[in-house]
């Protein structure tokens, strides 16, 4: 007896917060513990919500004020959510 492995079985849940929509995505290079796609009606891309811990401590946004880590309201509210 062998183990199989099922891959992208999972449903993501999709949240939606005022104009934004929440989903999460497949982990990226095993840096990631979860990662989110947080999109605002409209937009043409989103933004990536990262999480290096389980406990959502360490967290990352690709937005402009994320990337100069100076938190954003992305990561808020996909804790909002998520938590
Ligand atoms: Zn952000």
């Amino acid at each position: 007896m062998g183990y199989y492995l099922i891959m992208n079985q999972a449903i993501a849940k999709v949240y939606s917060v005022g104009n934004y929509t929440i989903s999460e995505t497949d982990t990226k290079r095993d840096v990631d513990f979860r990662r989110f796609n947080v999109s605002k009606d409209g937009a043409r891309k989103p933004y990536v919500v990262t999480f290096q811990t389980n406990t959502g401590r360490k967290a990352a946004c690709s937005c402009p004020a994320g990337i100069r880590q100076l938190g954003c309201k992305h990561v808020v509210m996909v804790k909002s959510v998520y938590a």
